[in-house]
């Protein structure tokens, strides 16, 4: 369950009134706007457990500092991530938990939407809590899909993760995004479709940065405006010479017009990796800079 944070600390609060209890909360993986809200809730409830797969708790220890600082330089004028961040108790990757009698997997993911992270699957209900290896009508983080480096690898990883989820799990039904509202599998095949749109764009012959972000909001004119951040960061990444629309004075003419075409050969898109890092991106100063704060995670009840 990903929810903008004193909304999540609401539903917590009501589901404690209900008389349910509340015992862990997962940090899926180590994007900032899924683990910096955990502080507020670890105040207000002493006994909850943070908990992280190894990976994830590792890979929080390393980066946060660093990923904390490209949020808040990037959205930092609407809101600034806090620096506090309880540490989280390391489980195993692949973890099968027990909860008053209900069997949960925890299951691991890498080198998809972030460089490691967790889902969960619940074989009673059929549902799955996907984290941010699933959005709905919001646009994808696809940043550090885009710092692999080497090309499509991290996004073709990603879309076969979706797939095997099929696999894995013919039963699934209910489906719980990282960003987004619940839905059914259909959130599946749309975050699929979503990488491989980009993909397309990007890599096609000729690409520039217009071309990419219009193939995307032409194809969903519907996602929430305000992840269009998350898209301006991801073509950032490809196209250094990239400004967001919003950013161009009004008295440019077409905001959509590039300054420079793509930095990479046109006949295959770009192929390099991108030569800045996530602290040299310029701040959006998007109004929208409501990139909607989401808390982590997802909330274990134990009933
Ligand atoms: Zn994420």
């Amino acid at each position: 369950m990903v929810k903008p944070l004193h909304s999540l600390l609401t539903s917590i609060l009501l589901t404690q009134k209900k008389g349910y209890n509340i015992t862990h909360l997962l940090v899926t993986h180590g994007h900032p706007d899924h683990i910096q809200g955990s502080f507020v809730i670890k105040q207000a409830f002493p006994s909850i457990e943070i908990i992280a797969s190894s990976d994830v708790a590792v890979e929080m220890g390393k980066s946060a500092n660093g990923t904390l600082a490209f949020f808040n330089s990037t959205i930092g004028t609407f809101f600034q991530f806090p620096p506090y961040v309880p540490a989280p108790t390391p489980i195993m990757p692949i973890t099968n938990m027990t909860i008053d009698g209900e069997m949960i997997y925890i299951r691991p993911w890498a080198q998809a939407e972030a460089v490691v992270g967790s889902y969960i699957y619940v074989p009673s209900l059929e549902a799955i809590l996907g984290s941010d290896l699933l959005y709905n009508k919001v646009h994808l983080y696809l940043v550090d899909a885009s710092l692999d480096g080497t090309g499509p690898n991290w996004f073709s990883n990603w879309t076969k993760i979706l797939d095997n989820l099929f696999i894995t799990y013919p039963n699934l039904k209910f489906v719980y995004p990282g960003h987004g509202a619940n839905g059914s599998t259909e959130i599946i095949n749309n975050t699929k479709q979503y990488i491989e749109t980009f993909t397309a764009a990007l890599f096609a012959g000729g690409s520039t940065y217009p071309s990419v972000r219009d193939a995307i909001t032409t194809k969903y004119p519907d996602y929430a405006p305000s992840s269009l951040n998350f898209l301006d960061m991801a073509l950032k990444k490809w196209y250094p010479t990239y400004v967001p629309p919003s950013t161009i004075p009004p008295t440019n003419t077409p905001t959509n017009t590039p300054t420079n075409g793509p930095t990479n050969t046109p006949t295959n898109g770009p192929t390099n990796a991108p030569t800045n890092t996530p602290t040299t991106l310029k701040p959006s100063t998007n109004n929208g800079l409501s990139l909607v704060v989401c808390l982590i995670l997802l909330v274990i009840v134990c009933f």
